[in-house]
């Protein structure tokens, strides 16, 4: 599953940081996960208990915080992305392949006890 490996990936981010802290255990996180990122925050809510088990964050509090996508529009500029139209602009439909924002996968905060 692959927002189990994601998951332990942020345990593995999370532990770097407690260590560096001297704090034995967190009592929550804050991810920040962007929409067109490929993890679906549902699943790796679900998959966040397993994964914990045993390591300081066992029992901590996962908060998503979801970054909405904005794409580069050669005409409008920034634009925020709708997911069902694709990497497109909402308001002339010119492609906008590049993400500006909304890919992301990282710490936001964590809170020790
Ligand atoms: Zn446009």
């Amino acid at each position: 599953m692959h927002e189990m490996s994601v998951a332990l990936a942020l345990i593995d981010v999370a532990c770097e940081v407690l260590r560096e802290h001297g704090a034995a255990r967190a009592s929550s996180l804050t991810v920040r996960v962007g929409q067109w990122s490929s993890v679906v925050p549902e699943a790796l809510q679900a998959a966040f208990p397993a994964s914990s088990a045993g390591t300081p964050l066992a029992g901590a509090r996962l908060h998503i915080e979801p970054v909405p996508g904005v794409g580069e529009c050669p005409k409008h500029g920034p634009v925020h992305l709708d997911l069902t139209l694709g990497l497109r602009c909402p308001l002339c439909g010119a492609p906008t392949p590049t993400l500006l924002q909304g890919d992301e996968l990282e710490l936001d905060a964590l809170e020790v006890e």
